[in-house]
Formats: C-alpha cells, structure tokens, sequence
C-alpha cells in the first residue's frame, strides 16, 4: 500500500502527507464533552461538524452529539451571526443544555465572526436563558492541531468559569490533557487514593466509557460540572498534565487568580509518573497509601524481569506530543532507543524535551515537530525499527515494513480497548509493557524456526 514510499527524503516547506495530527475543532469537541450536560457546538458547515463527530465516534466506539450552525452560500458571504443565535435558541429549547461551548471552524474563522459579540447579542437579547452557560474558542485548523484546540477550550472552561469566591479551597485543579476517559479516570483515583480534593478539567470519564444500561441519556452521568468549574479560582494549584494540552488553562488561572501552575509532563511511564506524585505530595503534603508504592514495584518488577526483550530495541514513536514525549521517556527507560520521535503538531519545545529525555542514550536520535508518517516511513525504510508506537494510522508503515507495531495516543480506530483501560499512572505502565512485549514476544515467536521456538519466554 505504501509501496511507492521513496528512500530519499527532501527537506518539505509547504506540503505534508499523512500528517501525524488532525484539525483544531476535534480537540475542542472532545474536551468540550468533559463538562457535564454540555454540548458542544461547531460554528462552522455541516460537513466539518460530521466529520469531527465521526472521528471521535470511530475512536470511543460511543455517540457524540454536538450541533453545527450549518452555514451555507449565505454565512459564507455575509457571516455566520444570524446562524449561531437560531442555534442557540433551537438548542436550548430543544436539548435544554447547561452549557453550549462553541467552537470555531476553518470557514467562520475566515469569515471573522466574532462570537464574543454574538453572544452577548444573544444573551442580551434572551436567547439565552437565565442561569445557562455558552463557552467559546477559536480553533481555524489552519494552524495549531486537535491537541491545541484541546489547549483552547480547556482554556475557556478557565477563563469563562473559574470565579474568586473567597477563602482559598483546601482543592487543586488537574488540567489532564488530551487522554482517554480511562486515564481520567485513573487520575482522579490516584488523587482519592493519596487522600487529595481535586476538580479535573475537563473529564470525559462517565461520558464517553460510561456504562451500558438499556436506556439512553442525552446527558451522561460523568463530566466536570460547573459548580466545580467555578471553584477552579479558589483551588491552591494547578497541575497541567502535557504542556501542549494543558498549560493554557493554568496560565489563565495563573494570570487571573495567583494560582501557582505547575506544569508537568503527561504521567505515562514510571518517571514521568513519579514526578506526578512527588508534585503533588509537594503541594498537599500526602503520602502514597501503600497500594500505590506496590502497584509501583510491580512496574518495576515487569520492566526488570522481562530486560532481555527491550534491551537495545530500536524504536520508532510519533503522535502528539504530550504523548510521544512521555512515551519516549519510557521506551528509554525500558531499555530500548527511541531512534526515530515525532509529531505533527508544531512547536519546538517538542523536539527540546526529547532531545533531552534521548541526549545520553540515543544522542543521534532523529526528533522532529510539524513532520508527518510520510518522512517517517522513509527514515524507516533507511534504516529500519524492531517497534512501531503511534497512533491507528502506523498500520500502514508496520504492514509495509514488517514492523512490531503498539497503537498508542490519538485517533485508534481499529481496536477497542483504550476506552478503558489506562495508560497513565503505574498501572498504565503495566499495561503498556504488557502491550509493548506482547508484539516483540509475537514477532520473536513468529520468526524462530521450529527448533529453536520457545515454549516459556
Ligand atoms: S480542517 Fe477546517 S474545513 Fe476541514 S474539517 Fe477541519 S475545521 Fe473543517
């Protein structure tokens, strides 16, 4: 299928193929979903909004609802304005939402609408009703990725919400990232578990895993709510976990309130998990219960125990940044080398963090932002990887290349599973080395001739 793959590679300014990244609005839809009883609204034409929504449905196996305010010939000559005030009233009316969190389109951002204005506009003239909430972020796709439009709306549910209610909250906000409803979920028990009060914003866990009962709701019963968003200006600290998703929001509460922000790296993988931990038993002065530190030891058991398959193993990761830098540590720590590190989302700091995290280990590692599958599958082709770990659309490089190949980050589309089960924390850990040595040990398993095939490995 990618046959025609050249080796040579020459250096691209203005073209990207198979991009390693998607448009701005997905990630606003899907943290948008993280409020409870909201929905999320796309400003823009009908087809980007079946698109979005088809996407994250292909990647959590569930619905998601979201209303568009369908331009047409009109909206794109005259503007959008008209458009979004009839949505808001049918939406309202009809869905009868707490909050509508709008985000922008290539089209309306283009236009220039300006939807501050419209919605005063609208509230002023009572479009929307007392006591109901609309939100809103510009995400044009023409720059940043679906990890910075996540950045923007997490930032709005800040900068719109958050209030100074007086008397600093014994609570710390958690600004998670663009991860699984599963690896929410595993953050907040963390934070019970270690005794620890803490609004996650925003939080899909119990709307986009929540459970089968027979009967539909709208609504799902998970979801941060407002009154929690409210309490984030009271809060002692913000964590932002992954600084590409993350760290717009505790800026605006940093700005706005003194809160003190720290941003740390996504907690996928041991170290990148401890330094979580230790940051917040700085903060609330709390200890790790005991099951913790053992779920933590049995990391460090299965990572020593099975040494001889990573050893030296040279890997190849590319994804979102938050992601692949936490996951590149990890691969490091395994044993492996992480030759070849990449995303499609631009920015420098990706390829500072990782040249960092591989200066002694891998230092001629290749690390790139704002590249694309297509110059990876050639650096593959040069020189050839023993693992593949990136999102769905790595398949094709490992048909093609014959490679050992973990689905790890955003969009997977072809398998189940990442749902609801984490990756982050030192469970997570467990699962993606059980996940990583799972397809070395089927590769090994494969190619050994029937004489020297292993029964115990
Ligand atoms: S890139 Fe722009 S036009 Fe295309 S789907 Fe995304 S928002 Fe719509």
């Amino acid at each position: 299928m990618l046959d025609m793959t050249p080796v040579e590679t020459i250096e691209r300014q203005a073209l990207r193929i198979n991009p390693a990244k998607t448009c701005q609005p997905i990630g606003a839809l899907y943290a948008a979903l993280g409020i409870h009883r909201c929905l999320p609204h796309s400003h823009g034409s009908q087809g980007c909004c079946s698109y979005h929504r088809s996407h994250l449905t292909r990647h959590f196996k569930e619905p998601i609802m979201a209303s568009t305010s369908s331009f047409t010939e009109g909206a794109a000559v005259f503007g959008g304005a008209a458009n979004l005030r009839q949505a808001l009233k049918n939406i309202f009316h009809i869905y009868n939402p707490d909050v509508v969190a709008v985000h922008t389109t290539c089209l309306s951002e283009t236009i220039g609408d300006d939807i501050p204005s419209i919605v005063k506009a609208a509230r002023d003239e009572g479009i929307i009703p007392e006591g109901k909430h609309v939100i809103h972020a510009n995400t044009p796709s023409y720059v940043g990725s679906h990890v910075t439009g996540f950045a923007n709306m997490a930032r709005a549910m800040a900068e719109l919400f958050a209030q100074r209610n007086g008397g600093a909250k014994d609570q710390i906000n958690v600004v998670p990232g663009f991860v699984e409803p599963s690896d929410m979920r595993e953050i907040k028990r963390i934070l019970f578990e270690m005794g620890v009060k803490a609004v996650v914003f925003p939080d899909t866990s119990d709307v986009l895993d929540a459970p089968q009962t027979g009967r539909h709701a709208f609504y799902p019963k998970g979801g941060v709510t407002v009154d929690s968003l409210i309490s984030t200006g009271d809060s002692r600290m913000t964590f932002s976990l992954g600084p590409y998703a993350s760290e717009e929001a505790g800026k605006i509460l940093r700005t706005r309130f003194e809160i003190p922000n720290k941003v740390l790296d996504l907690p996928v993988g041991i170290g990148a998990t401890d330094r979580f931990i230790e940051a917040v038993m700085g903060v609330t002065g709390t200890e790790p219960p005991e099951a913790m530190m053992d779920d933590r030891g049995r990391l460090v058991d299965m990572m020593t125990d099975n040494q001889q398959y990573f050893y030296g193993k040279r890997a190849a990761v590319f994804g979102d940044p938050d992601h692949v830098v936490s996951m590149t540590e990890f691969l490091r720590d395994l044993g492996m080398q992480p030759v070849y590190v990449v995303t499609g989302t631009p920015g420098r700091r990706f390829e500072t963090a990782v040249k960092g995290i591989l200066a002694q280990a891998v230092p001629d590692a290749k690390v790139k932002a704002f590249s694309d599958l297509f110059e990876l599958h050639q650096w593959i082709k040069k020189e050839p990887v023993d693992l593949l770990v990136g999102n769905t659309y790595g398949k094709f490089i490992a048909r093609a290349e014959d490679i050992p190949f973990v689905r790890f980050g955003f969009p997977i589309l072809d398998r189940v599973g990442h749902g609801y089960f984490p990756c982050v924390g030192y469970r997570g850990g467990m699962r993606l080395v059980e996940k990583i040595l799972g397809v070395l040990q089927d590769r090994e398993d494969r190619d050994s001739p029937d004489h020297s095939i292993e029964l115990v490995m």
